[in-house]
């Protein structure tokens, strides 16, 4: 197995310590590649090649449209590799192929998107009382550390560079661990596409040497992560040392509330797609759903009926509806919430046991569980599982779902299901969290902002909100005399 290297001012280099580490197909917890694995040496070195390309390099000195001219030219080979971009991350993840083709897509919408935006982020003229002209000008910020997770590999990371190399920054990428394959393939599209070398590194390696050593760099102007509200914390302290700018997508519970005069066939499967998607593995996961009283026992069977019939199976497979989960121990975690779940009283519907899947014995696979008569104050309904577990919970009235859906630490994202105008409204409008749907369950678009509320993250990535994450704002007042 050749290894992958990592790639540091437009080359491939090995590690300073000459460290790798191996990358587990979670469909059959085989090896599937060797990846160096960089340090803080490594991480030391690709600041000092960001900042040179920020204080001297083409990038921010490039043409706005030259630069969204090279993004356009990447989503457009990205879709012509689609097929193998998806294969990839499908075994890497372990997620269903059908899935992962779609995110590649969203990855080419990402990208096509700031390549169509890059020049059109600009200041304003400001009325101010003196004679003469004032005007503000959108500057990059600077050196970008952006920091991913392994759920969404290769979207999350491109939902961070594309408006970051848009706005004229120049980048260091850590990917996750678990997952840093789809990224190197991007990196080498974006050179291909006509990136300056040096504009963009890419560094595997531990969260706790390489990410901490990016985030305490004093170099490093801003820091972008999306992962645990824990490493998130952990991250804002270290990074509030240099006044480093921050953004953070972090954790969620979100809520799907049902109400009785929903739809209920398109709800039921849309709550649980909204739950099981990518084996529950997903930060705007509703698994906290709420039911109206009076469609209670009809919904908690028929999402049960339904989630029965999902076929757990290897990624590659195109019958596949959900993969296993990335790893033994995040496995272990979802089976280990199913047992709290039970012992706080809730009633185990479906669900919670290892299928067999051919040639996926030594894969991390577990049938998605529902947990009904959940408790909103129960440790199953507050804390986030991040495996396929859905907990049902019964309401009595508006007032209440909007209380429950709020009760939580948590405000990333959420669902209203109604075919009263008025209430979805009212509802949509009490829930404290950073994106909802009504009457879908599909609430996050490469044009439109997206972030969290409370512990769920600061910022607003996504759509043209994420300009003020990767640009500083410069006011200049030229005077008239
Ligand atoms: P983490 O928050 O630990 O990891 C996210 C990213 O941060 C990874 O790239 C990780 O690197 C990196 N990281 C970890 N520690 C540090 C550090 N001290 N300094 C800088 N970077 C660091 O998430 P996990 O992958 O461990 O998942 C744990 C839990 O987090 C999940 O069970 C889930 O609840 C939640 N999660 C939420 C996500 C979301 O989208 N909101 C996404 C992923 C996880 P490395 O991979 O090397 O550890």
């Amino acid at each position: 197995m050749s290894t992958e290297l990592l790639l540091v001012g437009g080359e491939r280099v090995p590690a300073a310590e000459e460290r790798t580490f191996s990358v587990i197909e979670p469909g059959n917890g085989s090896p599937m590649a060797d990846v160096a694995e960089a340090g803080p040496e490594d991480a030391r070195r690709a600041v000092d090649v960001a900042v040179e390309a920020f204080d001297e390099g083409s990038w921010p000195r490039t043409s706005a449209t030259e630069r969204g001219r090279v993004l356009l030219r990447a989503s457009v080979l990205v879709r012509e590799r689609l097929e193998e971009l998806a294969q990839l991350e499908a075994r890497n993840v372990g997620k269903p192929i059908s899935d992962a083709r779609d995110e590649i897509g969203i990855v080419a919408d990402t990208l096509e998107y700031w390549g169509g935006a890059a020049n059109k982020i600009f200041g304003e003229t400001v009325p101010v009382q003196d004679p003469g002209l004032d005007v503000t000008l959108r500057e990059p910020v600077g050196v970008c550390a952006l920091i991913t997770p392994w759920n969404f590999p290769l979207v999350i990371a491109t939902w961070k560079l594309s408006p970051a190399l848009a706005c004229g920054n120049t980048i260091v990428v850590k990917p996750a661990s678990l997952t840093p394959l789809s990224l190197l393939r991007l990196a080498d599209i974006l050179a291909e596409a006509g990136l300056p070398a040096g504009t963009l590194s890419v560094l595997p390696g531990p969260g706790s040497s390489v990410g901490n050593a990016l985030v305490t760099d004093p170099r490093v102007a801003k820091v972008g992560f999306t992962g645990s509200t824990e490493i998130g914390s952990a991250i804002m302290a270290l990074a509030a040392r240099n006044i480093t700018r921050i953004s953070l997508e972090l954790g969620g519970k979100s809520a799907n509330v049902v109400f009785a005069d929903a739809d209920m066939d398109t709800c039921v499967e849309r709550s649980m797609w909204a739950v099981f998607a990518n084996t529950g593995q997903d930060c705007c996961a509703r698994s906290r759903i709420l039911v109206e009283r009076p469609a209670y026992d009809g919904f908690v069977q028929a999402l049960a009926e339904r989630t029965d019939g999902l076929r757990v199976g290897q990624p590659l497979s195109e019958e596949t509806d959900l993969g296993p989960l990335i790893s033994s121990g995040q496995r272990q975690t979802a089976v280990d919430y199913l047992e709290i779940g039970q012992k706080e009283g809730a009633r185990l519907v479906t669900g919670g046991d290892v299928p067999e899947v051919p040639d996926g014995a030594n894969g991390f696979y577990l049938r998605p569980a529902i947990l009904a008569d959940v408790d909103n104050a129960w440790r199953v309904a507050q804390e986030e599982i991040f495996g396929p577990v859905a907990c049902v919970i019964p309401f009595d009235t508006e007032e209440e779902a909007i209380r429950l859906a709020n009760e939580t630490e948590y405000g990333l994202s959420g669902s209203i299901w109604t075919r009263d105008l008025g209430r979805a409204i009212r509802v949509a409008k009490g829930i404290r969290t950073g994106v909802l749907s009504v009457n879908s369950s599909h609430s996050v678009h490469t044009e439109a902002p997206f972030g969290g509320y409370k512990r769920s993250g600061i910022g607003r990535e996504m759509g043209m909100h994420a300009v003020n994450l990767y640009t500083e704002v410069k006011n200049i007042y030229f005077s008239e005399a």
